[in-house]
């Protein structure tokens, strides 16, 4: 089993059980959270301009 992110192999089993090493696990949250607040603002851009249409 590799890591998703950098196909290192995985030594631990929490690490399998996640899909990356423990230092790209943090790095894969962080970059996931970043997609969230991006997707935020893109769901909160479009009901602004749904409101402004009408
Ligand atoms: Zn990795």
């Amino acid at each position: 089993m590799e890591c998703k992110r950098c196909n290192r192999q995985l030594k631990t089993q929490k690490s399998i059980d996640n899909g990356y090493g423990p230092t790209c696990k943090k790095k894969q949250e962080e970059a996931d959270a970043e997609f969230l607040r991006i997707q935020i603002t893109i769901d909160e851009e479009l009901a602004y301009q749904e409101k402004v249409k009408r």
